[in-house]
């Protein structure tokens, strides 16, 4: 890594899957916001669901997510009513005359913790209190090591069309460091099983920097995706973040991979995925040469949502469970993350929203700026402001900061059009941030840059 990247590299950034940032979050928003917003949905316009399952058999001591070990099954079945009941909620809230879900997205945790009845129960209602479009796409997260044939089953009868398998490394040292063993087989198994019963698209979920990881264990891992012939691929650096995270106290930091390190793995992980045929997406996402993703990012229509890159065109994004996010035009809306408080709120009938924040024009001007340099490592500033309606002179704060980045050689800026060179493309996060007019360094809560 070149040495004037270093200092950039230790910086805590936000991962801009959305902007304003969760952050930004308070509790000035309230239910009825959440209720105004819903309701202000354009006829026609589709939206995206996404239903959230907090729960996993055994914690991976690396995960940041919001999850638990339900240790039976009676609380996710407790868990599995209210959230019918919040489907209804935000069906009813919804302008009665909206255009039906594009994308319906189960994630977690593992929603593999529920039954294969209570899965496809769920999935169904989704759809059927929304209305489905045609075209479609049900994706689900899925823990290959508690994969039962009925859950596939399930997910084929109810529609399923993407599965995304947490597989973060082979190595068999790396697993025990981080609690989560998983043979190869396992994984090849799995693929086969899904691919048998009809869901032909199968992402996997890739990690660098864990403990004992080397660089050969990265490049094992990309080509085994490719191999599998995944058909996207993302490749994360492991956050260690104990403070925030509490499990994570059981990794080993002596055993934790330095910067150099790290940096020499996400570049070779990348490598090893663009070598095998697989098209470099944004920060760190790849996919087939045919695949949806890749067409929207030659197109020019790759969109950043909290799910990572997408092809989904939703402006609506329904947020269902217990610490969810919603997204509309006017704001984002948080589900109450205590899953008490949260059941009680839908029982009584009210859609559960905790916080959120309000967007405003200079919000969204400075949202576009972000998404588009995100997703296609560049940005014309000019032609955003004219996009958004804004004035020619309204993101000259951020030309300004990016000037600074640029001597760094994180970025090069020729006229108003600022690029990020692909070998400075683990700090597209540090470049967009010279958009955010809200950043306050957190250290605590963000990822560092590499
Ligand atoms: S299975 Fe996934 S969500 Fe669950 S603890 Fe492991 S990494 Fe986290």
């Amino acid at each position: 890594m070149k040495q004037a990247w270093k200092t950039f590299a230790t910086r805590a950034v936000p991962r801009y899957t959305s902007y304003p940032t969760a952050a930004d979050f308070t509790p000035a928003v309230t239910e009825c916001d959440a209720r105004a917003w819903a309701r202000s949905v354009a006829p026609g316009e589709r939206v995206s669901v996404y239903i959230h399952v907090p729960f996993c058999e055994k914690l991976c001591f690396y995960c940041g997510c919001a999850t638990s070990v339900p240790n039976g099954y009676a609380r996710i079945a407790n868990y599995v009513a209210p959230l019918h009941r919040e489907i209804d909620l935000w069906a009813e809230a919804l302008a009665p005359n909206h255009g039906g879900i594009d994308h319906l997205h189960f994630g977690g945790g593992s929603p593999n913790a529920l039954s294969p009845d209570d899965f496809k129960a769920l999935a169904d209602h989704a759809c059927q209190a929304f209305g489905m479009s045609k075209d479609a796409e049900i994706a689900v997260e899925v823990d290959p090591r508690s994969m039962s044939p009925e859950f596939v089953d399930a997910m084929a009868a109810a529609g399923v069309s993407r599965v995304s398998f947490g597989v973060q490394t082979l190595a068999p040292k790396v697993q025990e460091a981080v609690g989560r063993i998983q043979p190869r087989e396992l994984l090849v198994d799995g693929i086969r099983r899904l691919r048998a019963a009809g869901i032909q698209a199968v992402n996997m979920d890739l990690m660098y920097g864990l403990p004992h990881q080397t660089v050969a264990d990265v490049v094992d891992a990309a080509e085994f995706a490719a191999e599998m012939n995944a058909s996207r691929v993302s490749l994360f650096g492991y956050a260690h973040v104990p403070w925030f995270a509490k499990h994570q106290s059981a990794i080993d930091e002596a055993a934790l991979p330095g910067l150099e390190e790290r940096f020499a793995q996400a570049e070779a992980g990348a490598d090893a995925l663009v070598r095998n045929g697989l098209y470099a997406i944004g920060l760190d996402h790849f996919a087939r040469m045919d695949d949806a993703l890749t067409a929207a990012a030659r197109n020019g229509t790759l969109r950043r949502n909290f799910q990572g890159y997408t092809d989904d065109p939703c402006q609506t994004l329904i947020g269902i469970g217990a610490t969810s996010i919603s997204q509309f035009r006017e704001g984002y809306v948080q589900n109450f993350k205590d899953r008490r408080v949260w059941q009680e709120s839908i029982e009584n009938g009210n859609l559960p929203a905790e916080r959120g924040v309000v967007v405003n024009d200079d919000d969204r001007l400075r949202a576009r700026a972000i998404e588009k340099l995100m997703c296609q490592l560049w940005v014309d500033v000019d032609a955003v402001c004219r996009e958004m309606g804004a004035s020619p002179d309204a993101l000259a704060d951020a030309l300004e900061t990016a000037r600074f980045l640029q001597s760094a050689g994180l970025c090069q800026i020729t006229g108003h059009v600022i690029t990020v060179p692909a070998e400075a493309r683990l700090f597209l996060r540090t470049v967009a941030q010279c958009f955010d007019g809200r950043y306050k360094p957190v250290e605590a809560r963000h990822a560092k840059a590499v």
